[in-house]
């Protein structure tokens, strides 16, 4: 199946370009962090695509197998984030597979459940500054715009552009680098680059 494709596709490229980002995410992380953020979704990203090779499974079963992966394999403080809000998300897909309808409710879903587990709010300087406005340009370019569901990607990908600017001159107020205060000013959040990343290879497949 088409959809089946598409989502196999889109985890395998993810993976290959969290390996190729691996110390640019680590070099962002030493900054503000703990070094780990390339490691860890380079091994978690690796291991999800590798679990799912193949699958024969319907797209919200791999999309699970994908977030429970990531739970396993990531750790840190963006493993259950990535990971549990995959797989609760999840379940928007499990009816009618992936449609520019479910996509939204997907993309809503998600976004909840990380602001949910983590308790960040847009300027708490995470990976939510790049979600937050990636997901609400995607919807509204979708349901009010009327534009295509890759147009309205393309959208949201420059939206997550913004967002992980905007994580630079602010000061982090949740995890590691919400330690350092003021000295996260001038730093951009590698998680926040980490969710733009994803993203633009979600859009490299549906183009
Ligand atoms: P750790 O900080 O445990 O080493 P990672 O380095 O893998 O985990 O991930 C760090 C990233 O996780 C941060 O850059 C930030 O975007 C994100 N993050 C951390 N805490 C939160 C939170 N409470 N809510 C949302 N995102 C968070
Ligand atoms: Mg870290
Ligand atoms: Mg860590």
């Amino acid at each position: 199946e088409e959809q089946r494709e598409a989502v196999l596709m889109a985890i395998d490229r993810v993976a290959t370009r969290m390996q190729d980002e691996k110390s640019h995410l680590t070099d962002l992380d030493s900054a503000i962090g703990d070094a780990d953020h390339g490691a860890n979704l380079a091994r978690g990203f690796t291991a999800a695509a590798e679990a799912v090779e193949g699958s024969e499974d319907d797209v919200d079963e791999i999309v699970k197998k994908i977030g429970v992966t990531l739970i396993s394999k990531v750790g840190g403080a963006s493993g259950p984030l990535y990971g549990g809000s995959i797989m609760s998300a999840s379940q928007t897909l499990s009816e009618e597979g992936l449609t520019a309808e479910t996509s939204i409710a997907f993309a809503e879903a998600y976004l909840e459940k990380v602001l949910d587990r983590g308790g960040a709010r847009v300027g708490s300087k995470t990976m939510v500054d790049a979600l937050t406005p990636a997901v609400h340009t995607y919807k509204k370019s979708i349901e009010v715009d009327e534009l295509p569901p890759v147009t309205a990607l393309a959208k949201a990908v420059a939206a997550a552009e913004r967002g992980v600017a905007f994580t630079v001159p602010i000061r982090a107020e949740k995890g590691r680098a919400s330690f350092l205060g003021w000295r996260s000013v001038g730093h951009q959040d590698p998680g926040a680059t980490s969710t733009l990343f994803i993203m633009q290879e979600l859009l490299a497949t549906a183009e």
